[in-house]
């Protein structure tokens, strides 16, 4: 055999390994509550009218309740977006539809899933073997500025917020416009924004610093009086993303107790896919744009997914890296912050389709625990990276919160 064929052999039999689960590993997958941090599934319930039993095996969605129980998904965090581009005017209507949609699949499926709103609620649902249901909204600007509108989202159940999305918002910069010139910076939060990750923390709504610029950032961990997560956020050290976090960053959330989720999308965990990804960006934007002026001269409404659409045909122009890709985000955020203080914020459903080789949907969760006991990490270390880790901050947000609130009382009953 010559040495091509050997190695070709032996990259077939890694590559072979990597998408088999073996016993060892299923098991140790199976006994965890597995909780994801990111899906932009509501735009698909919304807009799509999917329905999230839906079973057809071609459906090339990342989520369903049977792609769930197949990947044993104990709890998702369903993402909140009011795209600012083609909601702008009503972020609030645009919001409350898209948290409506949540509880509709709930109601529709009450044997599978239950919308859950606590740690309490997700080992309920867990024990019940349903789906927990969470939301978490991306982009403070669907508080239209209103501190009132951010405690009613927290009333209907929404547990977190990353304080901007791509969109430098009037309180908050972001990663997405930072070195944009035409954009209106604050140097980080300005105080209205501290106000409102103080009133996070007052309700117990978990502040997720995923998509700020850096600046805006460190204000959150400086003024947070809980810990943070990070809900959908990958490695700049090794993806040189404005979204991803630097090694201070990382180090930062450690200090704070707080939580980084890695993000599965191809562009944040490969500098090949990125760069490629750079290198088509222009000519890729270009065409959403004129699928979006298409569609508005033919006077039709243009949604997330007619852009999708066109995104996900430029994506599945570049070769989708491999697993390791992302299992190396992982790692390094684990070797960097700690393995307390590393999870999964996947992404699904908001990626155009571009994930890992071998990820298509949650059902193929139990490849990355096989890919975390292949590099050593213990049963105890892979249940606090698949869930643990979100479920004690989820935890400590929450007692921040009932002491904020006791305090206040005995100081308004005191005066
Ligand atoms: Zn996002």
């Amino acid at each position: 055999m010559n040495i091509f064929r050997s190695s070709l052999l032996l990259l077939l039999s890694a590559s072979l390994a990597a998408q088999t689960v073996t016993p060892s590993a299923r098991a140790i997958h199976e006994s965890a509550i597995i909780v994801d941090t990111h899906a932009d599934t509501p735009q698909r319930f919304l807009y799509e009218n999917f329905d999230i039993g839906n079973s057809d095996p071609k459906d090339i969605g990342h989520i369903s309740l049977d792609k769930a129980r197949a990947g044993n998904l104990g709890a998702e965090f369903f993402s909140i977006w009011a795209d600012p581009e083609t909601t702008s005017g009503h972020f609030a209507k645009s919001t409350f539809d898209m948290i409506d949609s949540v509880y509709q699949q709930a109601a529709r499926h009450p044997d599978r899933m239950m919308m859950a709103f606590s740690v309490a609620d997700i080992e309920r649902a867990h024990k019940q073997k349903k789906l927990a249901a969470l939301m978490g909204i991306e982009g403070g600007h669907s508080i239209e500025n209103d501190i009132r509108l951010l405690r009613d989202y927290y009333r209907l159940g929404v547990r977190y917020m990353t304080l901007s999305w791509s969109n430098t918002n009037e309180w908050a910069d972001s990663s997405g416009d930072i070195d944009d010139p035409k954009i209106q910076h604050h140097n980080g939060l300005t105080d209205f924004g501290k106000q409102v990750v103080l009133e996070m923390n007052r309700m117990g709504m978990m502040v997720d610093i995923s998509h700020v610029a850096d600046k805006t950032f460190f204000d959150a961990i400086a003024t947070s009086r809980a810990p943070v997560i990070a809900s959908h956020s990958s490695a700049r050290a090794l993806t040189s993303h404005p979204r991803n976090m630097t090694d201070d960053m990382l180090q930062a959330v450690a200090k704070n107790g707080g939580v980084v989720q890695t993000n599965f999308y191809a562009a944040f965990i490969d500098e090949n896919y990125r760069k490629a990804a750079e290198a088509q960006q222009k000519e890729a934007e270009a065409a959403v744009e004129a699928q979006v002026a298409e569609l508005k001269a033919a006077g039709k409404p243009v949604t997330y997914l007619d852009k999708d659409q066109v995104e996900r045909e430029w994506a599945a122009k570049i070769p989708r890296p491999p697993l390791k890709s992302l299992i190396d985000h992982i790692d390094h955020i684990a070797k960097v912050a700690g393995v307390d203080h590393v999870g999964l914020g996947s992404d699904f459903d908001g990626v155009s389709g571009a994930l890992p080789e071998g990820i298509d949907s949650a059902a193929d969760l139990p490849k990355i625990t096989q890919a975390l006991l292949d590099r050593g990490y213990s049963e105890k270390d892979i249940h606090k990276i698949l869930g643990g880790n979100l479920l004690r901050v989820f935890g400590e947000v929450e007692r921040v919160s009932r002491e904020t609130q006791a305090e206040a009382a005995r100081t308004s009953t005191s005066q």
